[in-house]
C-alpha cells in the first residue's frame, strides 16, 4: 500500500524523478540527494512501511540480499574500499523519512568514520535489567 502524501512512496512508484540505480517489483534504489559519500544509495520498497517495525517478513528477507548485491557493486565499480549499511528507525534514531529506507554508503580509504559512538561501559546493574526486561520478552 503507498501513502500518497509521502515522498518515498511518490519517489518509488516513479511518479518524482530520482536517479535510480536498480529497480524490481518490490524495490527502487536510488541514489541520496544529500549523500554521505560519493554513490551514498538508498533502497526504498514500493509499499509503505514507516520503518523495519512495520516491514513484513516476506519484504525483509528480500532486504539484506538486495543491500548485499547493490552495495557489492557499488563497491567495485566505484572503486571503494567497503560500504556501510545503515537503517534508521524512529525519529529519535536519526530517521527524517518515515518510509523504510537502507543507506548504502559506499567507504574510500583514508575515509573517517561515520558511523561511530564512544563505547560505555555495561554496568551490572544494566545487564540484570536488560536481561529481565528484553531477553525474557523475546
Ligand atoms: P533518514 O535520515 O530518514 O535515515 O534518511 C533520509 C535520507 O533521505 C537522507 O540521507 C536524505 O538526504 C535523503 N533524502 C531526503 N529527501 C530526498 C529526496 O527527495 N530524494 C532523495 N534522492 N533523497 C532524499
Ligand atoms: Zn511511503
Amino acid at each position: 500500500m503507498r501513502d500518497p502524501n509521502c515522498i518515498f512512496c511518490r519517489i518509488a512508484a516513479g511518479e518524482i524523478p530520482s536517479a535510480t540505480v536498480y529497480e524490481d517489483m518490490d524495490f527502487r534504489a536510488i541514489l541520496d540527494l544529500g549523500p554521505a559519500s560519493c554513490g551514498h544509495t538508498l533502497i526504498l520498497p514500493k509499499d509503505h512501511f514507516r520503518d523495519l517495525t512495520e516491514l513484513p517478513d516476506e519484504t525483509a528477507a528480500k532486504v539484506l540480499p538486495l543491500a548485499r548485491r547493490i552495495g557489492t557493486t557499488l563497491k567495485d565499480a566505484l572503486g571503494a574500499a567497503g560500504f556501510n549499511v545503515v537503517q534508521n528507525n524512529g525519529e529519535a534514531a536519526g530517521q527524517t523519512v518515515p518510509h523504510f529506507h537502507v543507506h548504502l554508503i559506499p567507504r574510500y580509504e583514508g575515509d573517517e568514520n561515520i558511523v561511530s559512538w564512544t563505547p560505555g561501559e555495561l554496568s551490572e546493574a544494566d545487564r540484570d535489567m536488560i536481561l529481565e526486561k528484553v531477553a525474557k520478552a523475546l
